[in-house]
């Protein structure tokens, strides 16, 4: 996907502040953090959202939840608590088109969020 945002962030063609990465995933700060975590782990492989998720893609979905919970154990905010988050879809708030998963930290979170 040429014109996608995180994908070029993927392949280094666009700087970011990178926090983890692996064969399925790259995990990196977000560029407008709503807390003081906030780390977008995305697939390298382009699909689109959870709306358009598929069977073949359930270990990829899997490995992205199992990373947030690594990521928040190394960071050691993991028993304080954090929330992940996958906005989707116009009602979702979901504004780059490139599924990624939300771990935000290091303050309380309400919920239903807003
Ligand atoms: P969404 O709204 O799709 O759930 O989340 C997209 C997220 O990407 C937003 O939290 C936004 O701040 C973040 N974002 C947008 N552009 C960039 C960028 O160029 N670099 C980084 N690191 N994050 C970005
Ligand atoms: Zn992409």
């Amino acid at each position: 996907m040429s014109d996608c945002l995180f994908c070029k962030i993927i392949a280094g063609e666009i700087p970011s502040k990178l926090v983890y990465q692996d064969d399925v995933c790259v995990a990196f700060n977000d560029i407008s953090p709503q807390a003081p975590t906030h780390v977008l782990i995305v697939p390298r492989e382009h699909f689109d959202s959870l709306d358009k998720a598929e069977k073949h893609q359930k270990e990829t979905l899997g490995h992205l939840l199992l990373t947030a919970a690594d990521i928040a154990r190394d960071k050691n905010f993991a028993a304080d608590g954090y929330r992940v988050v996958i906005n989707t879809n116009r009602d979702g708030g979901q504004t780059v088109y490139h599924l990624h998963v939300h771990l935000l930290a290091g303050r309380p979170f309400i919920f239903p969020p807003g």
